[in-house]
């Protein structure tokens, strides 16, 4: 299973901004359920609020929200990727220099953080986290210019990789992405308010209107007076995550300008077209396959069927030692449905194979439920290499795909056939220019130079 690192959400100029930021965030929460931080800012007067967990956990009761007093807020939920999984990291960070508070929420990850985090202490800078976003705060700070905007903008000229920034700032939300855009981050409105978050999903809760993409190398502040935009630097080629239409992003969002459920379907419907199966049903693993298995049905004939059902109840499970249950971390959440599957041959349709671990065992359910065949497709190429832009993966040596090949991974597998879908087709099922996006972790070309910790750099 892949993780996303984090979701932001940003909100100006409106009353209890806190408790429309906390829906935006519960509408966000696949992007990161390890904890959650809202701040807000009340003509001056910081409040803060985060915790570990996911949000209905860290905003448990009405009075943690009522006590998030202002009009304007951001919040974050976060899954670490860089920077230990501890309170301290938990984001938004919130600094105060000369005289002036600024928070930041980040989605993304600074591929250069080490190399910029040694050089400000060597300066005399202390860092209070191990979280890569906090050199964007320090970079801030020692920016000379007099504008906020101005001294972020500085900032982010020394800073590489993927980020989605939302800050908050005495009178101002600010909002940055980076030259490449790795990250989604759109803006919208809200009656007279500005809003920002990492997918048009937290619009559709608070009833906010996308407005449009928070653009690749912009810079945007909101205040009383309307919006005011910069530019960190305009590349003529950029490096959306496509991973975000196969898996991340919700079907209901709108990013990179396209609607994530229409692209998702036709990678499904390109995926029957470069591997049909001769088999009696489709079930997706859900929720995040469900899409793409619609999408490979419609174009194979082959009839759509609820083959798995996922429990969406689970916490952390506490089971005695002696009781030793089998796959139980996928027993747990998924279950097949033996009416459906009994004698039939079965195509399942899942997003992606990380490991192997998790498909192996749940062909095997299948098996034991009693499928004839199993047939898998994957909406997406083999993964072959770690991504470095805020996306929790593996090392290379982990990945099942970077050392096997596909006859190999469907023997490991135990199933009959196996089919990827290729990076040509996956690329071709969107309307953008193949090079606008960033394919690193199904190619190992990176789109940026890759910082390592023994300091040795990995060019694309
Ligand atoms: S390496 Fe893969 S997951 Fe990471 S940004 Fe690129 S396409 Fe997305």
């Amino acid at each position: 299973m892949l993780h996303d690192n984090c979701a932001v959400f940003a909100i100006y100029g409106v009353r209890k901004a806190a408790n429309l930021t906390y829906l935006g965030l519960y509408s966000l929460q696949h992007r990161g359920q390890e904890s959650s931080g809202i701040v807000t800012n009340d003509k001056g007067a910081i409040h803060l609020h985060k915790g570990m967990g996911e949000v209905s956990a860290v905003y448990a009761d009405e009075e943690t929200l009522a006590n998030l007093r202002g009009t304007i807020a951001i919040g974050h939920n976060r899954y670490s990727t860089t920077g230990s999984s501890t309170v301290g990291n938990v984001q938004p960070l919130v600094t105060r220099f000369r005289g002036k508070n600024l928070a930041v929420a980040h989605n993304g990850n600074i591929t250069n953080s080490l190399t910029l985090k040694r050089k400000l202490e060597e300066s005399g800078a202390i860092f209070q986290t191990t979280s890569d976003s906090e050199v964007i705060l320090h970079l801030a700070a020692r920016s000379k210019e007099r504008l906020m905007r101005r001294k972020i903008a500085k900032a982010l000229r020394r800073v590489q990789g993927a980020y989605s920034l939302v800050f908050l700032t005495d009178d101002s939300i600010i909002a940055a992405r980076d030259p490449r855009g790795f990250r989604p981050l759109a803006l919208g409105k809200l009656n007279r308010s500005w809003v920002v978050a990492s997918e048009t999903c937290a619009f559709d809760i608070i009833g906010a209107k996308y407005v449009r993409d928070v653009e690749p190398g912009e810079v945007l502040e909101i205040n009383d007076h309307g919006l005011h935009s910069e530019v960190i630097e305009q590349r003529s080629k950029h490096a959306f995550c496509i991973f975000e239409f196969i898996y991340f992003s919700r079907p209901d969002s709108k990013i990179f300008g396209e609607n994530v459920d229409k692209v998702r379907r036709r990678l499904g419907r390109q995926l029957a077209r470069e591997h049909p199966a001769d088999a009696d049903i489709v079930i997706s693993v859900p929720d995040s396959s469900n899409t793409a298995a619609l999408g490979y049905a419609e174009q194979s004939g082959i009839k759509l069927e609820i083959g798995f059902i996922r429990n969406h109840y689970v916490g952390r499970t506490f089971i005695d030692p002696e009781q030793k249950i089998r796959d139980l971390d996928v027993k747990i959440k998924f279950n097949p449905v033996r009416g459906v599957i009994a004698g039939k041959r079965v195509v399942i349709v899942d997003d992606s194979i990380v490991r192997g671990t998790t498909s192996r065992k749940l062909v095997k359910m299948l098996y034991d439920a009693g499928a004839k065949e199993v047939h898998m497709r994957i909406s997406s190429p083999p993964i072959i290499s770690p991504c470095f832009y805020g996306i929790d993966m593996p090392t290379t040596r982990e990945l099942i795909a970077s050392k096997h090949t596909v006859e190999q991974i469907r023997k490991s597998l135990c199933v009959d056939s196996l089919g990827y879908l290729s990076i040509k087709g996956m690329l071709s099922m969107n309307s953008l220019p193949d090079e606008e996006f960033c394919v690193a972790c199904f190619s190992g070309k990176y789109p940026t130079p890759i910082e390592r910790k023994n300091g040795k750099l990995k060019l694309c």
